[in-house]
């Protein structure tokens, strides 16, 4: 079975004034794969944030379906929603929690027994064992971006989404992510991430979907997609 299962999915923001609200996603279908990399490539304002929302239960979508890990988002989100981590593009979390009591707390928040949890062996993972006691204001972009990785995986999905991982950094974090993505891959979680970037999609991917203007207009490995360019 897929990880990720997307059919005729279609978003209408809501209408500000006259006329229709905006058509973010027309009809939207592709399956994930398990085990690889695939990326969601497409131009600011594709519905790339638009998709990874509604799959994370933040935006409701006005037609079509999804399954994550083989849960129906309508029927049962709650086990969709933990079957993926999900990495945002803001870096959100208390600039006065150290990276140990971000993880303990999402934990908590995910009601992973204490018995179960695996923070330090995360903050290994994603290489800031170090750090475990810093305060969160006082690290680099880079390990606020590693430790948001942590983060999404404190519950285990065996998928991870990014949306934009490596907007707006330099070139020497963005390998340091890629490397990263890579090394999860490789301990066997199917990775997701949205990019504008072709050179992205394409150092990392095994998979990659082309979005525009809310349709899927590609859908093939990368070396297909290379070999046709
Ligand atoms: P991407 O992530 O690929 O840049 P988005 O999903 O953010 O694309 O946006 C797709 C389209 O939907 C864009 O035209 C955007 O302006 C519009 N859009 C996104 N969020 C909203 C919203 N909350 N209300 C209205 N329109 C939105
Ligand atoms: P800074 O901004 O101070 O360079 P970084 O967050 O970029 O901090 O990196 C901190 C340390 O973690 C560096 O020594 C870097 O080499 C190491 N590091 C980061 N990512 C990886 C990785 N994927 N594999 C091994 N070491 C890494």
């Amino acid at each position: 079975a897929p990880a990720i299962s997307i059919r005729d999915l279609v978003k209408r923001y809501a209408a500000e004034g006259k006329g229709p609200g905006k058509l973010a996603l027309d009809g939207v279908s592709f399956d994930v794969p398990q085990g690889g990399i695939f990326g969601l490539l497409g131009p600011n304002g594709a519905g790339k944030s638009t998709l990874i929302n509604i799959l994370a239960g933040l935006v409701r979508k006005t037609s079509g379906s999804a399954e994550i890990w083989g849960f129906d988002i309508d029927r049962d989100m709650r086990n969709a929603k933990r079957s993926i981590g999900i990495v945002p593009q803001e870096i959100v979390f208390d600039p006065f929690f150290t990276p140990f009591e971000v993880l303990e707390n999402q934990a908590g928040l995910y009601g992973v027994p204490r018995a179960m949890r695996r923070s330090m062996e995360l903050l290994r993972d994603v290489h800031l064992a170090d750090k475990r006691d810093a305060y969160a204001r006082t690290l680099s972009g880079g390990m606020k971006r590693r430790l948001l990785i942590a983060k999404a995986l404190v519950h285990q999905p065996p998928v991870l989404i990014l949306d934009e991982p490596t907007a707006g950094v330099d070139v020497e974090l963005r390998r340091q992510l890629w490397e990263l993505v890579t090394e999860m891959n490789e301990q066997g979680v199917t990775i997701v991430l949205t990019t504008h970037y072709l050179e992205e999609a394409e150092e990392l991917c095994d998979r990659i979907a082309i979005i525009d203007q809310g349709k899927v207009i590609a859908n093939k490995t990368t070396r297909e997609l290379v070999e046709m360019a």
